[in-house]
């Protein structure tokens, strides 16, 4: 298959966009969704960081991080206030793409967070000590969970994209993600929207699939993009070689629809901001 407008420069938001990647399912595809939207977008002339909020740090592991127990990571920014600048590495063979790593130590963060001030907003305090004109893009992989971490990162952006995987039981749990949205909306970060709902895994073949799809399509209307993410084995292959989709198969059917649907988020950053 044909990979179109690799060398294509897409349009560059006005100002950083910060996108919190969330849903409390685990394995709907948030961190592949993270990485792929992040790498898709930095090889068409965006500059992205992506913030690994999950420790389980998967999205670190997909990037190529390389990473001990001397490594400050996303942990060190949070719990000691060390800056992001000083913790964020580039990733090997996508020029303009970051990762600021997950350690295991985050792991404890959750717990350690509870005592410190401002607790909810230590995130967004380290964006604001970071220079954001350097970057049009940040992405935060999120936790599989509704606890401090993720509502660090809800705080601290501006959107929220939820990935549905195209399965049963996919839209439980949607009403408790956005009672929680809108709990931060009111009381932590008035600027917050779910601005962006990408439908991950679909198997066209499949009846439950396209049920999914358009029910999701139906509630939500056009926070939802176009493009579907299909099932795709590159997809899952790619982070055991530390790399995203985009660049251990471009020309794979995922690697294309990932594509795509950074362009629709890319092309959409124009009505959004000034
Ligand atoms: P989450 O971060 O929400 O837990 P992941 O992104 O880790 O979800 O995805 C869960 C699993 O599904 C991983 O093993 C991943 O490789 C696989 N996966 C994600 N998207 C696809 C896809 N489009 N096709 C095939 N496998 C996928
Ligand atoms: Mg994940």
């Amino acid at each position: 298959m044909a990979v179109r407008g690799h060398d294509e420069v897409w349009p560059r938001p006005g100002s950083c966009r910060v996108i919190g990647v969330a849903n409390q399912k685990g394995g709907v595809g948030k961190t592949t969704t993270t990485v792929n939207i992040a790498a898709a977008l930095a090889m068409h002339g965006q500059r992205v960081l992506v913030v690994d909020l999950d420790p389980q740090g998967n999205a670190s592991t997909a990037l190529g991080m390389e990473r001990d127990n001397q490594t400050r990571s996303i942990y060190h920014c949070l719990v000691e206030d060390e800056e992001i600048r000083k913790l964020a590495q580039p990733v090997p063979g996508i020029p303009d793409l970051w990762c600021a790593p997950a350690t295991i130590d985050l792991a404890g963060a959750e717990i350690e967070l509870v005592s410190l001030v401002a607790r909810e907003a230590r995130l967004k305090r380290a964006f604001a000590a970071y220079d954001t004109s350097e970057l049009d893009y940040i992405l935060i992989d999120c936790p599989p969970s509704l606890g401090l971490l993720t509502v660090n990162a809800m705080v601290a952006c501006d959107e929220v994209m939820i990935p549905i995987q195209c399965e049963y039981y996919a839209l439980e749990g949607l009403g408790q993600l956005l009672r929680n949205v809108e709990l931060v909306q009111s009381h932590l970060n008035p600027g917050l929207a779910v601005s962006t709902i990408l439908l991950t895994m679909y198997d066209g073949r499949t009846r439950l699939s396209q049920q999914v799809a358009e029910e999701v399509r139906s509630h939500f209307g056009d926070t939802v993009l176009e493009t579907l993410i299909p099932r795709s084995v590159r997809v899952s292959e790619a982070p055991s070689y530390g790399q995203s989709v985009m660049t251990y198969d471009p020309g794979s059917t995922g690697a294309v629809a990932y594509l795509e649907a950074a362009r629709e988020i890319a092309h959409r950053a124009q009505g959004v901001r000034t």
